[in-house]
């Protein structure tokens, strides 16, 4: 066993979990309720988000598939862009090319120095560009609002679609006080691009987000968000006792906990919908 241990630890780190869910759809995990999906078609495979970038990623997906991988990042937050330098080229929404390799924490710069191709170049994917699998045909739509280059990936055989941090379980984080100049307008986009993804509601039958959970039922999760962004909006809307939960620390501030850096923050929530929010200036 110890042998096992070591031998699978130079291969991966003993890092990456991985299932399937749907027949040629994998979900890899690496403990952080992070989860990047991995649709083999049939000329092509797609790697959507990459974590954190701990290990090696790329050979847990060369386990499930031989095809060429393209790498699509649903925004350029470090935890979806991680892994991307595994591979020479990831693409993404406009704006994540701005901070995809933008890592949080020291260790992650390390991470990132370790992979073949650190300086992996960057390619855009614009709303309504279309990638054929052979047989399957993702679609991309821009969804920005948790992240100015996030988009939504539909795939039109499978009747998935991929989130990101837009619309996630747990919780949907704003970065952003309500007092900051961007703050409504982000809530005004959201709540728009909840209205478009519904507005193609027949053309899929499942979300499935980046962090927390998947398989989502969209009437009901995109119309609670819709309802939610309304409330914020008009001042109606109730916050929680506190932001626990979901990974998610009590107090975000007191715990050390990365998102301290963002200062105390507030849920609200709406149904299956929640929002979390700054709620004071440093
Ligand atoms: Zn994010």
């Amino acid at each position: 066993m110890t042998h096992m241990r070591e031998e699978n630890k130079t291969i991966h780190g003993l890092l990456y979990g991985s299932w399937m869910i749907r027949p040629n759809l994998w979900v890899l995990s690496n403990g952080w309720q992070n989860f990047q999906y991995l649709f083999v078609g049939e000329r092509q495979a797609v790697l959507i988000d990459t974590g954190y970038g701990e290990g090696n990623i790329r050979a847990v997906v060369e386990e499930k598939t031989k095809l060429p991988v393209m790498v699509i990042n649903t925004h350029g937050h470090f935890d979806h862009t991680g892994g991307n330098g595994c591979w020479p080229k990831a693409w993404m929404g406009e704006a994540a090319q701005l901070d995809c390799k933008q890592w949080f924490e020291p260790i992650h710069e390390q991470w990132i120095a370790q992979k073949p191709y650190p300086n992996y170049e960057t390619g855009v994917l614009a709303d309504g560009t279309r990638i054929d699998l052979g047989n399957e045909v993702l679609e991309i739509l821009s969804i920005p609002a948790h992240h100015d280059g996030s988009i939504a990936i539909l795939a039109q055989k499978n009747r998935f679609l991929f989130t990101g941090d837009e619309f996630e379980s747990g919780q949907v984080l704003m970065l952003l006080h309500r007092s900051d100049p961007n703050f409504l307008p982000t809530i005004v986009r959201h709540r728009a691009n909840a209205e478009r993804l519904l507005s193609r509601r027949s053309e899929y039958d499942a979300l499935f987000p980046a962090h927390n959970g998947y398989l989502l039922d969209p009437d009901r999760y995109l119309s609670d968000f819709i309802a939610l962004d309304g409330e914020i909006l008009n001042g109606t809307a109730q916050a929680q006792p506190d932001t626990a939960g979901f990974n998610f620390p009590a107090d975000a501030v007191a715990s050390g906990s990365v998102f301290g850096a963002y200062g105390r923050q507030i849920r609200v929530c709406h149904g299956a919908a929640s929002i979390v929010y700054r709620d004071d200036l440093d």
